[in-house]
């Protein structure tokens, strides 16, 4: 398992706000490559399968509602150490406790909406970049 390589997503609030450009550059300024990236929309299937460890959870449904109401961008990153080094880069999941120059604490509204996906680990991160690509969309 690759463990240079994380999986993203800019979500719908950061596309509805014209936010795809300013996320894009922070994340390669600092120090990631593009891999794969498309802009592409879940089916409420694709978001209740993606987010299914949080199924049980009393905001899974506004999770689902949210991710799916509109197109998203997709993108496989690579960079040393990328899992923990883009979970530093985006901050915590609640923007109002993430760190000053976050992505979160920049572009972010609330927990429920926090502008983007990360990875969580490096098995994740394969999993995940399959769910949204083909291997001839990962480079
Ligand atoms: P992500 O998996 O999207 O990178 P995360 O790993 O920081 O986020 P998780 O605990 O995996 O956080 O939660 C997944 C997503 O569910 C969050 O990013 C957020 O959109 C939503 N979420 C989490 N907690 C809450 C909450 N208390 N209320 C509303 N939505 C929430
Ligand atoms: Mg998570």
């Amino acid at each position: 398992m690759r463990t240079d390589r994380t999986f993203t997503m800019l979500k719908p609030d950061s596309v509805e706000k014209g936010n795809i450009g300013p996320i894009l550059e922070k994340i390669t300024s600092a120090g990631f490559k593009i891999a794969a990236l498309k802009l592409t929309q879940m089916t409420k299937a694709d978001a209740e399968a993606f987010y299914a460890v949080h199924k049980a959870r009393p905001f899974f449904g506004e999770l689902v509602e949210y991710m799916t109401r509109g197109p998203i961008v997709a993108a496989v990153l690579e960079k040393e150490n990328a899992v923990e080094d883009f979970r530093t880069l985006i901050g915590a999941t609640n923007p109002a406790e993430a760190a000053e120059g976050t992505i979160r604490k920049l572009y972010a509204a609330s927990i429920g909406e926090n502008a983007v996906h990360g990875s969580d680990s490096d098995e994740n991160a394969e999993i995940e970049s399959q769910f949204h690509f083909a291997g001839r969309e990962i480079f």
